[in-house]
């Protein structure tokens, strides 16, 4: 339910209005717009007395919220979320547009290093790069694990670039210090014990689409990282399984206008893991930012032929260049 107040309520007054829903044994939500305050009541609502509350004078209206998610509903916070990533000034969502780039794997100091600079040249504003790896198969490179961070926040210090890097489980954790972003893997989206865990942090949450996954079950999972307390996450569409195998996923575009309806959480593409293939990563990602995406996600390999992991789907850093530039001019043709 959301109880949404009139323009210039006094404080006192709403403050009580607080206290008096809480102690009906419910959770409020407090989402501060430019013109109105609308207060989200979470927990069971069912006992509550909609018409004694719409005729408070400080409430202009009073509606039942019928989806299971609530929290990144966007009738419980009509405004964009705008996540600041650390200390380092980017935004994302409202308008701000992000560039993640970097190497499915960070493989060694010197292959991080240089995709950092030249991403950072390009234009992208935060260096990814798996540490712990979700591989298909156990025989597969499994990442270099806590090196791997020691690596990227080498790359961090360098370039100045925040960082973003998957956990795979809760023990990993205690070496995210210095991670600006926590992803959560496609592998992991319905993993609700990790999901909590991360919800009691202070980050932001990168959290990608499952191959399976509904985008009623994404939300939900957003909604049990947020039900925890940390509102910062962003929602990547990385494609879901289909019955096509010419791609490696097929990449569900219509997932960001339908998502930027229901939820006020940023929403990021990723064409490489969607597509599979080199080639087919520009034209989708020109069309995610067409489509209204909130940021990129794509990986760039300086030497692709013989990355340890995913080099198919990695640009080169010239290539990952011309597409930040094209990408640039969609936005401003689209804004
Ligand atoms: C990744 O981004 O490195 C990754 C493993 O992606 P996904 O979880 O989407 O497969
Ligand atoms: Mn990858």
């Amino acid at each position: 339910m959301i109880a949404i107040l009139k323009a210039g309520a006094p404080q006192a007054q709403i403050d009580n209005l607080i206290r008096w829903l809480e102690r009906q044994g419910l959770k409020i939500h407090i989402s501060q717009g430019d013109y109105y305050t609308v207060l989200g009541l979470v927990g069971d609502t069912s006992k509550v007395d909609m018409e004694l509350l719409s005729s408070l004078d400080i409430v202009q209206s009073v509606k039942r919220v019928s989806d299971p998610f609530k929290r990144c509903s966007r009738d419980f916070q009509p405004q964009d979320t705008v996540i600041e990533v650390g200390d380092s000034g980017v935004k994302i969502g409202g308008g701000n547009f992000c560039l993640i780039a970097g190497p499915c794997s960070v493989e060694t100091h010197e292959q991080i290093l240089e995709v950092a600079r030249a991403v950072k040249a390009a234009g992208a504003n935060i260096l990814r790069g798996g540490a712990f790896k979700p591989r298909t198969s156990p025989y597969d490179f499994q990442g270099l694990g806590k090196l791997g961070i020691e690596m990227l926040s080498e790359a961090k210090k360098e370039t100045g670039l925040p960082i973003i890097t998957e956990v795979m489980n809760i023990n990993q954790l205690e070496l995210f210090d210095d991670v600006d972003i926590i992803q959560i893997g496609a592998r992991n989206m319905q993993n609700f014990d990790l999901l909590k865990e991360v919800g009691k942090l202070n980050k932001p949450i990168l959290l990608k689409r499952g191959l399976c996954g509904t985008m009623k079950e994404w939300l939900m999972s957003a909604e049990y990282i947020m039900s925890e307390g940390n509102e910062r996450v962003i929602l990547c569409e990385r494609g879901i399984r289909t019955y096509e195998t010419y791609t490696r996923n097929t990449l569900d575009l219509s997932a960001v206008p339908t998502l930027k309806n229901l939820t006020h959480l940023p929403i990021v593409v990723d064409p490489s893991h969607a597509t599979g293939q080199a080639r087919l990563v520009k034209p989708m990602a020109l069309a995610a930012a067409a489509a209204g995406a909130d940021g990129l996600m794509i990986e760039v390999h300086n030497d692709p032929p013989h990355a340890w992991c995913d080099g198919a789907q990695s640009l080169t850093p010239v290539q990952f260049a011309d597409v930040a530039q094209r990408v640039q001019k969609v936005l401003e043709a689209v804004r």
